[in-house]
């Protein structure tokens, strides 16, 4: 599992400013404290900073970071301002068209550093940052793994309420460019606000930093086990990725070992109260009601390969899934899965799965009994 964390702005880029203290060196802190947290109770992951130091980093380079690295999960982290100096809370954004003047505003703010970068206007296709209109695109993201993202952004300000005094501002939808272009489930939490005077000084404490970047440790625990073996919906990686025309290497850094005390995750497990928004791990057989026409369903059993499964459709053309053909879409409840395949034996379809998961590794093989659909146990 490859895990980026972004540490928002960087070097020239302060981002938000408050009494004194800087967006930049505060969710650094939070980065590398949420990382060490990582290395230190899941030695097997691999977590890829986009930075680890006070450096100016291009938003689509951070993209470029997490899409090169093929992660897994996307955490890009940030502190808010604006509003009024008694404006406080918590709040995480995933991608999607804003549905408030307010969301709108945070992601002009946070958009609006690539007015730093040279070249912006063409790397990111004429689009402005501080122009509404541009952000009209956001309407069409058709994001396959809106789900996970939901689910995570949902964990995390969970966290948030159990563990902070300040207020639950909520799970947000915002045209987030950062997050426009990574294509893997992605979230960007906005840890306060920094135009608070107490909550700029609490967000400046390690003490803050530490409980902020365990909060979203913890909701990171409930990503992890939810979607380990689990479907992942996937879509064409290089799809959104295609603007990037600049050709930078990943940055791959390491994650700093200093001498202070590790901290320890908390190991209570707290029940999540929140709906579950993606898909249960195990399944109870349900009916199918294919969408499409086919209907050689009832009265036998056949194998698929599931490569994965969302809410908001998208057309099973090759483009969108790594140039593979014969995709199909069925729907049951409210998810679209996407099928390819369709074998009478175990060892057919176990051999088109080997082909399938160089493309999709998190693919795996249902099959179909009279219409109802059935999970096998893969490894078998
Ligand atoms: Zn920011």
């Amino acid at each position: 599992m490859v895990v980026i964390i972004d540490p928002g702005h960087g070097g020239k880029d302060p981002g938000a400013i408050g009494y004194g203290i800087r967006e930049k060196d505060v969710v650094l802190g939070i980065g590398l404290k949420l990382g060490r947290l990582m290395n230190e109770n899941y030695p097997e992951v691999h977590v890829v900073f986009t930075r680890s130091t006070d450096v100016f980093v291009p938003l689509i380079d951070r993209s470029k970071i997490a899409n090169k690295n093929k992660a897994d999960l996307f955490i890009s982290i940030h502190a808010n301002s604006g509003g009024t100096p008694a404006t406080t809370g918590t709040e995480t954004f995933v991608l999607g068209l804003h549905r408030s003047k307010e969301n709108l505003e945070v992601a002009k703010k946070e958009n609006s550093v690539i007015l730093l970068e040279e070249d912006y206007s063409k790397t990111y296709e004429g689009f402005d940052p501080n122009s509404s209109e541009s952000y009209i695109m956001f309407e069409l993201v058709q994001d396959i793994y809106m789900d996970q993202s939901l689910s995570f952004a949902d964990a995390i300000q969970h966290q948030f309420k159990s563990r902070l005094s300040t207020s639950n501002r909520g799970v947000k939808q915002a045209g987030l460019l950062v997050l426009r272009q990574s294509s893997m489930p992605s979230v960007l939490v906005e840890a306060g606000f920094l135009s608070n005077h107490g909550e700029a000084n609490y967000l400046s404490t390690e003490e803050g930093q530490r409980t902020i970047a365990l909060s979203i440790f913890e909701a990171f625990k409930k990503f992890k086990a939810k979607n380990e073996g689990n479907p992942t919906a996937i879509a064409d990686k290089n799809q959104r990725s295609a603007n990037n025309s600049r050709n930078t290497e990943p940055e791959r850094v390491q994650q700093p070992r200093d001498t202070v005390k590790p901290e320890k995750a908390e190991t209570t497990e707290q029940k999540s109260v929140e709906p579950d928004k993606t898909e249960p791990l195990q399944e109870t057989p349900q009916t199918t009601k294919p969408e499409t026409t086919d209907t050689e369903v009832q009265g036998t059993t056949y194998y698929s390969v599931q490569i994965g499964a969302n809410t908001t459709p998208i057309e099973p053309v090759p483009g969108n899934f790594k140039g593979l053909k014969n995709v199909r879409r069925e729907k049951t409840d409210k998810y679209y899965r996407y099928y390819i395949g369709k074998e009478t034996s175990v060892e057919e379809i176990k051999e088109t799965w080997k082909q399938i998961k160089l493309k999709f590794p998190q693919s795996f093989i249902v099959s179909f009994v009279d219409g109802k659909r059935i999970i096998l146990d893969s490894s078998k």
